[in-house]
């Protein structure tokens, strides 16, 4: 293993792909960064565990690349046709019935009742919407924003159950800000279109997305990580202590690192943790604000095809434990031993331990097609990834504001999804480091 030095010009603190890209894009620039992380393995959510011939990645992570520079990026450090494209097939099971995602744009197929109720709302929301809606004008709680743009319909069949399932909280705990760009907006002419079945249209910002051929997502990391330089990454280097003014770093051996350079891509709530009494009262209180939901979720073994051909089929009623479940060899049937097929859950029911809710999500996914025996399930293996969804509750903005307005007196950054404490993706992931570097060499 490469020694550590005592002294480096921009240390990195994670190999995610938030940490990889601010390495490779410093180094593309002639300067000099090291990236330490805790774990034995590269990617940090973005890896792939195998088991039995299966490959899983920390769920569903699924790469959309719309920026240009990152797409070339990630083209050029994989192998040659290294990616899968892959057509969206993703679906919401309610009311025992599928229908397309996304939701409010696809209500054919619901019970009558349901889809009636559904399309009342929107047409009296869209009635009520004002002609023009400035900054100020959007509600604020979440729960009121769905009901603002889609009516109380498509809110209470879908957004606002499904929403709590999945952040953990329910919708008017946290605000409508982190949604702008993540939830599909059509128009009334488009809910009602979707609503009679003919509404073509792909929609989302998700339409179509890339998949590695073999091995799972965790091979981007690892082509990235070539790129940087396997000299510049030191695994297993846990920093236990940050000291913002001697520019320096403790890892759990004891040993220090003086830096001329921080980024953090660690989770910021533990990052300000280990600055200890350098950390003022105030922004500690804003620290103490920020807080995030785990995510408990199954990697499923499952022997046979499945029953229904989508990559992940949303499940919003509250009277099932999990809020999706996402199939890894749909996408790529490589993820899965020859004749067989893979599944990830991801429990809404945080609670309860996850083996006594076994019998109720075979139910689920015997109910859902995917299955039709229990018997057919080989391995359900529980995974927990805590600080999975920050929550965008209303302390949030001001909170985090605070927190990274000081960190950047202390000439420290601190970027990615965790680092910067946001909902965000693999690509802004990448695109964070880019920036970043950017700013470093400026
Ligand atoms: C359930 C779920 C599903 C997702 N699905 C998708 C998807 O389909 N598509 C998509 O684009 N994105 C998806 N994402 C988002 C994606 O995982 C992230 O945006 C991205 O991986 C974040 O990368 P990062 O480098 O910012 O953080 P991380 O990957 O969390 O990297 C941080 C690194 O810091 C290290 N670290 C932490 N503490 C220390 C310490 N004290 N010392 C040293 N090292 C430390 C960690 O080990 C880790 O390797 C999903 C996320 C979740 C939770």
């Amino acid at each position: 293993m490469t020694p550590r030095p005592q002294i480096v010009d921009t240390l990195v603190i994670g190999a995610g792909l938030a940490g990889l890209s601010t390495a490779l894009h410093v180094g593309r620039a002639g300067g000099e960064a090291l990236v330490v992380d805790a774990a034995d393995h590269v990617g940090g959510k973005a890896r792939s565990e195998r088991h039995d011939g299966y490959t899983f990645d920390v769920t569903g992570h699924w790469l959309h690349l719309r920026d240009p520079g990152i797409r070339e990026l990630v083209l050029s450090v994989c192998p040659p046709d290294h990616f899968l494209r892959v057509e969206r097939l993703s679906r919401i099971w309610s009311h025992g019935a599928y229908t397309r995602y996304p939701f409010q744009a696809n209500l054919y197929g619901l019970p009558p009742e349901v889809m009636h109720a559904c399309l009342m709302g929107a047409i009296a929301a869209d009635r009520a919407l004002p002609d023009t809606i400035g900054a100020g004008d959007e509600p604020e709680n979440f729960a009121d924003w769905i009901r603002f743009y889609f009516g109380s319909g498509i809110a209470e069949h879908f957004m606002v159950p499904y929403n709590a399932k999945l952040w953990g909280v329910p919708a008017d705990r946290i605000t409508s800000r982190w949604c702008q760009r993540f939830v599909p907006r059509p128009r009334l002419s488009d809910i009602v279109a979707g609503a009679v079945g003919c509404n073509e249209a792909a929609m989302g910002y998700n339409a179509t997305f890339l998949y590695p051929r073999e091995g799972g997502i965790q091979t981007v990391a690892e082509a990235l990580a070539d790129a940087v330089g396997r000299d510049r990454i030191l695994l297993e280097q846990r920093v236990v202590a940050v000291d913002p003014v001697a520019r320096a770093v403790r890892f759990a051996d004891g040993g220090i690192l003086r830096y001329r350079n921080l980024v953090n891509t660690a989770a910021l709530t533990g990052f300000v943790d280990l600055m200890g009494t350098a950390v003022p009262p105030g922004v500690r209180a804003a620290r103490e604000q920020l807080w995030a939901t785990e995510v408990v979720y199954l990697n499923v073994g499952v022997d046979g095809p499945l029953g229904q051909p989508d990559h992940w089929i949303y499940v919003p009623e509250p009277i099932w434990p999990m809020y999706r479940v996402g199939s890894f060899s749909n996408a790529n049937p490589s993820m899965a031993p020859p004749g067989q097929s893979s599944l990830y859950v991801e429990m809404a029911d945080r609670e309860t331990p996850t083996e006594a809710l076994l019998p109720r999500v075979y139910e689920g996914l015997v109910a859902m097609g995917l299955i039709d025996d229990p018997r057919r399930v080989r391995f359900a293996h529980v995974r927990r990834i805590p600080d999975a969804y920050v929550v965008y509750d209303f302390a949030y903005h001001d909170a985090r504001e605070r927190v990274h307005s000081w960190l950047e007196t202390q000439q420290v950054r601190s970027i990615g999804r965790y680092g910067d404490w946001n909902y965000s993706s693999m690509e802004d992931a990448l695109i964070d480091g880019r920036r970043t570097a950017g700013e470093l060499e400026a």
